[in-house]
């Protein structure tokens, strides 16, 4: 039996009282007033007002965040399947190295010499992602996979433009199973999109491929293993369509737990590609930190006779070692580079997580995590098909990789029961939901990522629940749409939730929306 806390927490800000502090800011020194001299803060940049903080004491701000993780759930709660995000434990030995003082204190200007330990890990990292990922060199300046995309997208553009040819390069292939972050990484760069279709068997249709691609084709975003979970069969194929009219290849690294130590995205072919730290290499995700999504290249020739290539157009700092001081160095991007896409260097915390991860497990240890991920996926697979309602779209008769997409179309025709109403039965039995309505190509679809962290029981009593929750569904389909029952929040309009009427990022926008409507004000 499952239950969560049900505080009834209202906002912080609407906690605690007017004069209540928890934090004591301390006076100035006199030793560094004395040293920095009076600090003038310039009159255009000084508040005018009070910052409207909330006021509460430590002890309440303790409670209130208390009480908030009580009706949370989390990977450290139970599994969280979310297909295509690769929500894998965290394990708390990376946490407890990268949250080492001698890390998390580290200034970025800080003189390098008092840094070597930390670039050599920086380094060795760098070498690692490039010998999984059959890459030649990684920056691991981008700060998540979809700021990679960006930054591979940059130096797709970068190549055109060196080569002479970015005048008649205008689209990116992008395949209809992809992430939107790819499409959106696309445009962002500059570029239109053009959709090629999968399949019945979850490949690309290399004959659509074909009557697309000439010399306008900038280049290909793909990912392997596909949101499908299925490998891309025809890759050395599809990589040869597209350096025929000399574009590039560019992978989506998110789904790298389904081959990882098997296969390699630079021996299929691929001339960039992102590793998502927060995913395949244990990092947190989201609430858990800021994620990691290096970048890495062939080191593919672009201008012989100026002697540039792909590396040359990599963003940020990379990590050098001179060998005659003897020391580990910050090399300074190329004149070429596409630049910094942030400050400084990586989100450092996320990368040492990573590091972690790799050092501790070994090059046979990620080779057991593909495995099991793939294990645990395939006999999910076993267990619940032959499930009336529920079909395997695509590839119906292969392995699937990291992760397996269902659909619930059948079941919706029959019942009215949805994908949606599925995930809440699952909250309601002390799980957490898989991804829902992803890949679009898939309808009613429920997208179901174990990783290598998830237990048997678990797995077992996940395909019982959905088999339960058929079940009532047949014999009463009523029932799952009062679904969840048993959750701090109960269903939530997802329409509602984003709209831009409702939503508040922040307290104040809150504040602002709340005095909008409420005065009937137009949006
Ligand atoms: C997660 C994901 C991305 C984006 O990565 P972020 O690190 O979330 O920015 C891109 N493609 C696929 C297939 C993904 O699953």
């Amino acid at each position: 039996m499952f239950r969560q806390a049900k505080w009834s927490e209202p906002l912080i800000f609407e906690l605690g009282n007017n004069g209540r502090e928890g934090f004591l800011v301390p006076e100035l020194e006199k030793e560094i007033l004395d040293t920095v001299g009076e600090i003038h803060i310039p009159e255009k940049i000084r508040r005018t007002k009070e910052p409207e903080l909330p006021m509460l004491s430590e002890v309440e701000v303790i409670r209130h965040y208390t009480r908030l993780t009580e009706m949370s759930y989390g990977v450290d709660n139970g599994p969280v399947p979310l297909g295509s995000c690769t929500m894998k434990y965290n394990p708390r030995i990376a946490w407890e190295i990268a949250s080492d003082p001698r890390i998390t204190e580290i200034h970025p200007l800080q003189d390098i010499r008092t840094i070597q330990g930390l670039l050599e890990m920086l380094y060795e990292l760098q070498k690692w992602l490039a010998n999984i990922t059959g890459m030649d060199y990684c920056s691991l300046h981008p700060a998540a996979g979809a700021h990679g995309e960006l930054a591979g997208i940059l130096m797709i553009r970068k190549y055109h433009e060196l080569r002479g040819n970015s005048e008649k390069k205008k689209y990116i292939i992008i395949p209809d199973s992809a992430h939107g972050t790819n499409p959106a990484s696309a445009a962002m760069g500059g570029y239109s999109v053009i959709e090629v279709p999968s399949s019945k068997d979850g490949n690309i249709d290399i004959d659509a491929l074909r009557s697309v691609v000439d010399e306008s084709v900038a280049g290909l975003m793909i990912t392997n293993p596909s949101t499908l979970g299925l490998f891309e069969e025809n890759i050395v194929e599809i990589a040869n369509i597209i350096h025929e009219v000399d574009g590039l290849l560019y992978y989506d690294g998110a789904n790298l737990n389904g081959i990882m130590g098997y296969a390699r995205p630079g021996d299929m072919g691929f001339d960039i590609a992102h590793i998502n730290i927060h995913k395949t290499f244990g990092a947190p995700h989201g609430g858990g930190g800021p994620g990691a999504g290096p970048v890495c290249v062939k080191d593919k020739m672009i201008d012989e006779d100026k002697g540039i290539s792909l590396k040359d157009l990599l963003p940020g700092y990379l990590v050098e070692y001179d060998e005659e001081k003897q020391m580990y160095y910050l090399k300074k991007p190329s004149e070429y580079s596409i630049g910094a896409l942030k400050a400084f260097f990586g989100n450092t915390l996320p990368l040492i997580w990573g590091y972690v991860y790799i050092l501790m497990l070994g090059a046979k240890g990620l080779r057991m995590v593909t495995e099991h991920a793939v294990l645990n996926t395939n006999y999910f697979n076993k267990l619940i098909e032959n499930t009336q309602g529920l079909e395997l779209p695509y590839g119906k008769d292969r392995p699937r990789k990291h992760e397996t997409v269902i659909s619930a179309e059948k079941l919706y025709q029959d019942t009215g029961v949805s994908a949606e109403d599925i995930a809440k039965g699952l909250l309601d039995a002390g799980f957490y939901a898989p991804t829902i309505y992803f890949p679009l190509i898939v309808k009613e679809a429920l997208m179901i990522e174990f990783t290598e962290s998830e237990t048997l029981e678990n797995i077992e009593k996940y395909a019982e629940r959905i088999k339960d929750i058929v079940k009532t569904t047949y014999s009463n389909p009523d029932e799952p749409k009062k679904w969840p029952r048993n959750t701090a929040v109960g269903r939530i309009d997802i329409v509602k939730a984003n709209h831009p009427k409702y939503v508040a990022p922040t307290w104040r926008v809150y504040l602002k929306k709340l005095k909008r409507y409420s005065t009937g004000e137009k949006q």
